[in-house]
């Protein structure tokens, strides 16, 4: 291989690398997030082409023409790309995290499957010694990437399957699958992955040692099951996150045994903007990442199916009666939920708070980090209606604004508006919430008195200036614009 093309595909992986960096930036805001999209999209545009034309070249030096395999790389792009772009197109926002879980697992075998092709085949990859054989530092590499590969994949799905509730399979129920030893079990299985990988890395001899990587690929599928069947469903979103940080180590271990820096770059970046999620994510929960790896409030939540709380009375009354409210207000603060986004009704939102805004009231959106299922849910949901992003204010921006305000509109929002993080005794105790309860005055929708997520109930329904109108978001908001017309 001559250096000039060499020097070049590093070139166009550098200029990738920057595009990716540049996408990580660009979706730290809504305003930016589009820009940031385009940026991620052709940064894969370069780091594909120049690894198809990397291939090309390291064939015709290996003497196979440069033409083989290059029909199945566009193959895998056509029917890759399609069925990318049909699920983009399809998935609801609500079910983004399903989406993602999928994707990762995806991440975790492709992971697992180079590792087998290099092992099988290292010069076809450039990193066998003169004699065939792998050298140690990359039989380590690769053993790292296989296990993290396989354990990424196998508890993606898992993740998948809790995430979408679709199936019967009992490890795919959102309630935790708890069994005697199994902490244990996971111990003795990754001491046994780990004693394999050296006996991988360590054989004398050419030939690979088929073995102990086999067995240990196994290992590592069944940890992958293990280790997130005991998380409750609704910890997933958490773990997704995890997974996909594990999804982005392992193609960085790849990356090391194949000498391919875009691998390295773009998986560092996956595993360390995944970890810094996972982390916010937690702090938003004022959950320690250990809770939810071990089992917190997630299983506990399912398994209380949301049902109805104590019989304390509440003041309910008409999407009309709150459209007088909002009318008369100076000031009302917005306060979108999970339930605002399953029942689509962002756009009728904006038109709501476009009409009291003529009639003259101030409205802001107060998100939450963690509200709806994904962090930026709020966001991205707002951003489609096309609300400024001025009237959109973060947590830490807002909350001490809730005591001067006229109303507050809760909109499908429970837990994270849920007083009860202040008690230190409840299971939610010291998640940041919004704090809501100080406002003057409170109208919340949702359907019923069921509990949100963390399966708690609220005492923030039974306050004395809190009035609830119960219906579905979409049609209650609809009925409030008409109202305020
Ligand atoms: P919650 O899940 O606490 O509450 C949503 C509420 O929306 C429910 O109480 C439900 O009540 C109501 N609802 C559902 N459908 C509709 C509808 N069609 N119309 C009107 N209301 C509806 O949501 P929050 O956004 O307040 O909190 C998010 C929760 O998710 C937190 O516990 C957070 O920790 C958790 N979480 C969030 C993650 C993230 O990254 N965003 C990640 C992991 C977990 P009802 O059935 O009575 O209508």
């Amino acid at each position: 291989m001559n250096a000039i093309s060499m020097n070049l595909v590093t070139l166009f992986y550098l200029v990738a690398s920057v595009c990716f960096i540049q996408a990580l930036k660009g979706l730290s805001s809504p305003s930016t997030a589009r820009i940031g999209n385009a940026f991620g999209m052709a940064g894969m545009g370069i780091a594909v082409v120049t690894t198809v034309a990397l291939m090309l070249k390291l064939q015709g030096n290996l003497g196979q023409g440069g033409g083989s395999g290059f029909g199945l790389v566009v193959l895998g792009v056509v029917v890759g790309g399609a069925i990318g772009a049909y699920a983009a197109k399809k998935v609801e926002m609500t079910k983004m995290p399903e989406l993602v879980a999928a994707m990762h697992s995806l991440i975790g075998l492709a992971a697992v499957c180079i590792a087998i092709a290099a092992v099988s085949e290292p010069w076809a990859f450039n990193i066998a010694t003169r004699d065939g054989a792998l050298p140690f530092g990359n039989r380590l590499e690769l053993f790292i990437g296989t296990f993290v590969g396989a354990v990424t994949f196998s508890g993606s799905v898992i993740a998948f399957g809790k995430l979408s509730g679709k199936y019967k399979f009992r490890l795919f129920q959102g309630a935790p699958v708890r069994f005697g030893g199994q902490h244990i079990l996971n111990l003795v299985l990754a001491i046994a992955i780990v004693v394999l990988g050296l006996m991988f890395c360590f054989a004398d001899g050419v030939a690979p040692a088929w073995t102990p990587f086999v067995v240990m690929a196994a290992l590592a599928f069944v940890l992958g099951v293990l280790i997130i069947i005991p998380i409750g469903g609704a910890d997933m979103p958490v773990v997704v996150s995890m997974l996909n940080s594990y999804s982005g180590w392992a193609a960085a271990g790849i990356g090391f045994s194949l000498n391919n820096s875009m691998l390295i770059i773009a998986g560092s970046l996956v595993g360390s903007s995944g970890a810094i999620l996972s982390y916010i994510m937690c702090k938003a929960m004022n959950r320690s990442f250990f809770n939810v790896i071990l089992g917190g409030f997630g299983g506990e939540a399912v398994a209380d199916d949301g049902g109805a709380k104590e019989q304390r009375p509440v003041k309910s009354g008409s999407a009309e009666d709150a459209a007088f409210i909002l009318q008369n207000a100076e000031s009302v603060i917005i306060v979108p939920g999970y339930g605002l986004a399953v029942a689509r009704a962002q756009h009728t939102v904006k038109e709501l708070v476009d009409k009291l805004t003529e009639h003259g009231v101030t409205v802001r959106y107060a998100i939450h980090p963690v509200a709806g299922r994904m962090p930026g849910h709020m966001n991205v949901l707002l951003a489609e209606a096309e609300v400024p992003y001025d009237q959109v204010a973060e947590m830490e921006d807002i909350n001490g604004d809730f005591g001067q305000t006229d109303v507050v509109l809760i909109l499908g929002a429970n837990d994270v508006v849920n007083p009860a993080a202040k008690d230190p005794k409840s299971p939610i105790a010291g998640m940041p919430i919004l704090e809501a309860y100080r406002a003057k005055s409170i109208i919340v929708n949702k359907r019923s008195m069921a509990s949100g997520y963390a399966g708690l109930d609220n005492d923030l329904f039974y306050q004395p200036n809190t009035m609830m109108v119960f219906g579905d978001a979409k049609k209650v908001i609809e009925s409030m614009v008409k109202a305020v017309e």
